[in-house]
């Protein structure tokens, strides 16, 4: 029993980037459950006043709008419902207590207009009048969509906590996680995502211990219980028992141990014990996860996301400010490579103020990356130009994502080549030779890759969008999670024919999808033939340490074998055999 005597309670998700944190918790159950009190000062209270009257104005439009639309779709008495709801951003008596409070109690206008809404729908609810009570309904409805538009243009107000907490929420993008301060953020916990989700992907990289696909813990949870998050299991246990804390203290001393013991793998080489080089690279999203990169002995970055360089921001970047940024990154790891990758938004990874993909059905299918680059070529080429000029600092190579085709790779080489030919005019210095490459994580182009490599110079596999489209099983949906297979015989197949066209035709192939950061599967990926893996940066110890213990020739035999098996499972356990065998003390 914990010291409240309440009995500890877990519950079980997927345990999606490794370590313990404890703390407590802090809920965020939707959109408007994160409407968090934080201080303003006296000189902000303008301001909030300005975001208030915005919304206002904002909800008020779009009431009438939808007044508009159903007076001509339905009819205008069925409209007038809506008169009501207008009262309500009207009404002063609403209005001037929120502004009176937000003087007195110098606190963000969100939260103060929840409060007093709130007040207000409470005591209307009460009067036994069934018009009032009707009144207080729509003062609810009236307060979410106010917040909303609020929210619109406020960073959300949950990152803006001060103290350390655990983070449980029904779920969270990429944008939100990218902005998170490690320093405060102990854990995440979330009902919704998976592994390959980019909120776990960030996660990983800013090492914060994370729990996806917990389904309602969010409802069972309120803000301020202590938790104990494993991130290695996916469990969160709420008012952990002393036996429980004494277990999870060994474990981290265990775990503090290896973590040292990998330490002193840094300056060591990633060579098989038969005498293969694999070149290991980092991933990153941010250029502050650079450092992360050296530290933890990675040789280079096999994939910059430079996508998130377009998020949480009104305006689209601009190239000197992209050059300026993939210059710094150039420069750190030089000579050492970086890869970067050409901006992938849609998806999972919306930028609300700049590049707006959103309002799809199916978002993983659709305008996403090469595609939305190939239309709107003077956004692309304004990053491609970036990239062009900051090659010149560095060994810088180019990669073009989500690549289905001979079509799309070849119109993305053209307007590369246009790119160098307005550089050439104006005099600014750019690496001519820049590599570029395919990324390869749709079937398609898994299956004619050997058209594809006689006219790039290396192919790095994207096995997170490889899988989910291979399988038809989308990324970040928790509910067909263990549908999500890397170890189906179909992906197998498919990596080693991409591999194979590679070495067919003379070009290096990398793996940079969360495969490569998944020890158990180490095997599998040295025995096709990968030349170079690439994975969050925390996790590159662990692949050193499994490509040092392991040899080719064994690998090769595995593959061998796997290939001849019939189910995921089947070929998993083979896989685990051989690490188990090698490296068994990081597995545990
Ligand atoms: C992948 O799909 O495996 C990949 C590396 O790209 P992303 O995860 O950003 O889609
Ligand atoms: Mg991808």
């Amino acid at each position: 029993m914990s010291d409240n005597a309440r009995p500890e309670i877990r519950f079980q998700g997927a345990g999606v980037s490794p370590g313990i944190a404890q703390g407590a918790i802090h809920v965020v159950r939707d959109d408007l459950d994160d409407v968090a009190r934080y201080h303003i000062e006296p000189s902000q209270i303008t301001n909030e006043i300005g975001r208030f009257e915005t919304a206002l104005i904002q909800t008020r439009v779009q009431i009438l709008e939808m007044q508009q639309k159903i007076a001509e779709s339905i009819g205008a008495k069925d409209a007038g419902i809506f008169d009501a709801h207008l009262l309500v951003v009207e009404d002063r008596t609403l209005i001037d207590e929120v502004l009176r409070k937000l003087e007195h109690e110098l606190c963000n206008v969100d939260w103060v207009f929840q409060e007093v809404a709130a007040n207000y729908a409470e005591t209307l609810s009460k009067i036994d009048d069934p018009y009032l009570r009707e009144r207080a309904l729509d003062i609810q409805d009236v307060t979410k969509r106010v917040i909303r538009n609020l929210q619109g243009k406020a960073p959300k107000t949950f990152l803006a906590l001060t103290e350390p907490h655990i983070l449980v929420a029904h779920n969270l993008t990429p944008s939100d996680t990218a902005t998170m301060n490690r320093e405060r953020v102990l854990g995440i916990a979330t009902d919704l995502g998976s592994r390959t989700s980019h909120t776990a992907i960030m996660a990983r990289s800013l090492n914060i211990p994370a729990i996806v696909g917990l389904h309602d813990a969010t409802e069972k949870l309120e803000t301020g219980r202590h938790v104990l998050l494993d991130g290695t299991n996916g469990l969160l246990i709420v008012d952990p028992t002393p036996e429980t804390l004494a277990h999870y203290g060994e474990i981290e001393s265990r775990r503090v141990k290896v973590v040292t013991q990998l330490k002193e793998l840094r300056e060591t080489k990633s060579t098989t014990r038969d005498g293969r080089h694999i070149v290991l690279s980092a991933n990153i999203e941010l250029p502050d996860d650079i450092e992360a990169v050296a530290a933890n002995g990675a040789e280079g970055i096999g994939l910059y996301r430079t996508e998130f360089l377009y998020l949480n921001r009104s305006t689209l970047p601009t190239e000197d400010e992209q050059y300026k940024t993939y210059r710094k990154v150039a420069e750190c790891v030089s000579p050492n490579p970086l890869i970067i990758r050409t901006f992938d938004l849609g998806g999972d990874k919306l930028a609300a103020g700049t590049v707006d993909v959103s309002d799809e059905l199916n978002p993983f299918l659709g305008w996403r990356a090469i595609r939305f680059c190939l239309e709107n070529t003077d956004i692309f080429k304004t990053q491609l130009r970036a990239i062009l000029r900051a090659s010149a600092a560095g060994n810088v190579k180019i990669m073009f994502p989500m690549i289905s085709g001979l079509d799309e790779l070849r119109r993305a080489v053209s307007i590369l080549n246009e790119c160098k030919e307005e550089l050439r005019r104006t005099g600014s210095a750019f690496g001519d030779a820049t590599e570029v490459g395919a990324m390869i994580e749709i079937p398609s182009a898994a299956i004619s890759a050997d058209i594809l490599a006689r006219e790039v110079d290396f192919f790095s596999i994207g096995t997170n969008d490889l899988i989910q489209y291979a399988l038809a099983v989308d990324r970040v949906n928790e509910r067909i999670a263990h549908l999500y297979e890397p170890t189906h015989p179909a992906v197998l197949r498919l990596l080693k024919m991409i591999a194979d066209a590679a070495h067919a035709n003379d070009i290096w192939v990398g793996v940079c999808g969360e495969m490569a950061g998944d020890i158990a599967l180490i095997p599998l990926l040295l025995g096709l033939g990968m030349d170079e893996l690439s994975a969050s940066a925390t996790l590159v110890p662990r692949v050193k340490r499994a490509v040092q213990s392991l040899t080719i020739a064994e690998c090769r035999q595995l593959v061998d074998e796997t290939l001849k098996l019939q189910t995921p499972s089947e070929i998993l356990d083979r896989c685990l055999e051989l690490a188990n065998q090698r490296y068994g003390d990081l597995l545990g």
